[in-house]
């Protein structure tokens, strides 16, 4: 399967994406996981984000296509995928659409996860990263409705789009996500 989670900060897209690629044999790739790692490790990609990401903004379209193109072409999302936090803007989104049918996979479907905000701050706050901090999740979650939901309505007009009540336990959650997929 070749799947997308989609959601805002703090809805379990991290929790989720690596249960079902656990279950499915699907590679997880979770964008954020990718620069948090740069950012560690100190190379020059991760000295780029390093500022944008503890303040909660987005990293540019180029940088996040970049890495999308690399994993895409290595063969290592060959047999599936779920990606986690891309695409986050429109033009992501139309990149990611071009770099699928040049490199000739399916078309993806949508796992959209709905949480409510007050449940949403609670979570973040309990995870304790460096971004989570009360003033970055705000920030975050404007970015969130301002650039990224409109993602959303670009796959509700051309891809299969799952909605998931994501308030719950992780559990529930994950049953809920996987009836999706089977019904389908
Ligand atoms: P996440 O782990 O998905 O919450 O991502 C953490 C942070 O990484 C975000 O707040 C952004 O700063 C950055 N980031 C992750 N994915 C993207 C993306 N697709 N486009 C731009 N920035 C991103």
């Amino acid at each position: 399967m070749y799947l997308l989670i989609f959601g805002p900060p703090g809805a379990g897209k991290g929790t989720q994406s690596l249960l079902i690629a656990g279950r499915l044999g699907i590679k997880h790739l979770s964008t954020g996981e990718v620069l948090r790692k740069a950012v560690e490790d100190e190379t020059e990609l991760g000295k780029k984000a390093k500022e944008i990401i503890e303040s909660g903004s987005l990293v540019s379209d180029e940088i996040m296509v970049g890495i999308i193109y690399d994993a895409l072409k290595n063969g290592e999302m060959k047999n599936g995928f779920i990606l986690d936090g891309f695409p986050r803007t429109l033009k992501q989104a139309a990149a990611l659409d071009v770099l699928l049918s040049e490199l000739g996979f399916p078309p993806v479907k949508v796992i959209n996860i709905h949480v409510d905000e007050d449940e949403l701050v609670k979570r973040m706050l309990g995870r304790g990263r460096k971004d989570d901090t009360e003033d970055t999740i705000k920030h975050r979650l404007k970015v969130y409705r301002e650039q990224t939901m409109p993602v959303n309505s670009h796959y509700l007009k051309k891809s299969i789009v799952f909605n998931i009540e994501g308030n719950g336990t992780i559990e529930e959650i994950n049953d809920r996500i996987l009836k999706m997929l089977k019904s389908c």
